[in-house]
């Protein structure tokens, strides 16, 4: 039982104003004399039987948040705080995603949105000792040359040096827009260079999934869970090398799985699939990067090497470098290798003396 916040990973699933911290709403809310829906203050998503959680609940709540984010200041301060939450959780690379079209009535425009979270995931990296890379997320509730528009500003910035656009995103409702009609900005953002990572795959099933990735052409996808409900579709993304974002988190969150051992983890994981744990939206679900390991753990009895494969597949589906992912892969052999403090308390207390004093 090795600690799993010292487990090197990489975090490849968390969206901007998601990944905001409790208290950090807080002060943002007072400071604009904005009044918080109390779900949002309690930080206890569960308290809600399954099938009340839901998308809608969540999309409120989440308006309401990104509604306290209103300037520079504020994206600055919450790419910070994310990257430093992230590196305490044993994450070497963070790639956090963003519509920056939220913001961009307070900084000037979608541009300057841009810069700013550039800037900050630049700043965050060197200061808190992770690398901090940017997706460029699209909304499946805007129309289609809206995400072409967003692709075109993603290309421009995109790069794989730390804080540069290393990927681009379709997000929000899937039950929304047609799938289909979002292609050429993906390959718009493809021809850049840049991962394709959609969600789909959490609220709609195999379906879905097969049309995001006939459409889409993802290297990623964001959740994809629910693959695990047809064989063949799994086979297909395994052979294809499509990643799956997964965060238990979130599907319990949204009562897409009534409690965190239906999430098909073991399923995907024993088909080949490769994952990369996610917490999605902290500030929503009330979990965090660790959380999902955890569950991993103790939901779903993975060991301590299944859990250092997890975080490694983790490295591999992200866009860091191969010198990064070289050093992020040694330090996950170098935290399986260490001896397992239970073994440690066992061989103790099993032929040892213990002197107290
Ligand atoms: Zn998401």
């Amino acid at each position: 039982m090795r600690d799993l916040a010292l487990l090197p990973k990489a975090h490849l699933h968390l969206h901007f104003t998601g990944s905001m911290r409790v208290p950090t709403l807080v002060d943002m809310a007072a400071a604009y004399g904005v009044r918080l829906p109390e779900a949002l203050i309690d930080n206890d998503p569960l308290r809600l039987p399954p099938t009340e959680r839901g998308w809608f609940r969540f999309q409120r709540l989440y308006d309401a948040a990104r509604a306290c984010v209103r300037s520079e200041a504020d994206m600055r301060r919450l790419v910070h705080e994310a990257a430093a939450d992230d590196a305490a959780e044993g994450s070497g690379r963070l790639e956090i995603q963003v519509d920056p079209t939220s913001y961009a009535p307070f900084v000037g425009g979608i541009t300057p949105a841009v810069e700013i979270v550039i800037d900050a995931a630049r700043a965050a990296s060197a200061e808190h000792g992770i690398e901090v890379g940017v997706i460029i997320a699209a909304s499946r509730m805007k129309h289609p040359l809206d995400a072409r528009t967003l692709a075109r500003l993603a290309a421009r910035y995109a790069g794989d040096g730390v804080g540069e656009v290393v990927g681009f995103g379709l997000s929000n409702d899937e039950r929304r827009g047609d799938t289909s009609q979002f292609g050429p900005a993906f390959d718009i953002a493809r021809r850049a260079g840049l991962a394709a990572v959609p969600h789909g795959g959490e609220l709609l099933g195999p379906d879905h999934i097969s049309e995001v990735m006939r459409e889409l052409v993802p290297d990623r996808i964001g959740h994809g869970v629910r693959a695990a409900e047809d064989e063949r579709l799994l086979r297909e993304i395994v052979d294809r090398g499509v990643a799956l974002e997964v965060n238990p988190g979130s599907n319990i969150g949204l009562g897409v799985y009534g409690e965190a051992s239906e999430v098909p983890l073991r399923t995907l994981v024993d088909a080949g699939a490769e994952i990369a744990l996610g917490a999605d939206d902290p500030l929503l679900f009330g979990t965090r990067l660790v959380d999902q390991y955890e569950i991993a753990r103790t939901a779903h009895g993975f060991t301590d090497a299944e859990l250092s494969r997890l975080a490694a597949s983790s490295i591999r589906a992200s866009r860091a470098s191969s010198s990064t992912k070289a050093r992020l892969l040694a330090d996950v052999d170098a935290w399986l290798a260490a001896p397992d403090p239970a073994d440690a308390f066992g061989a103790l207390s099993a032929g040892g003396t213990v002197t107290i004093g």
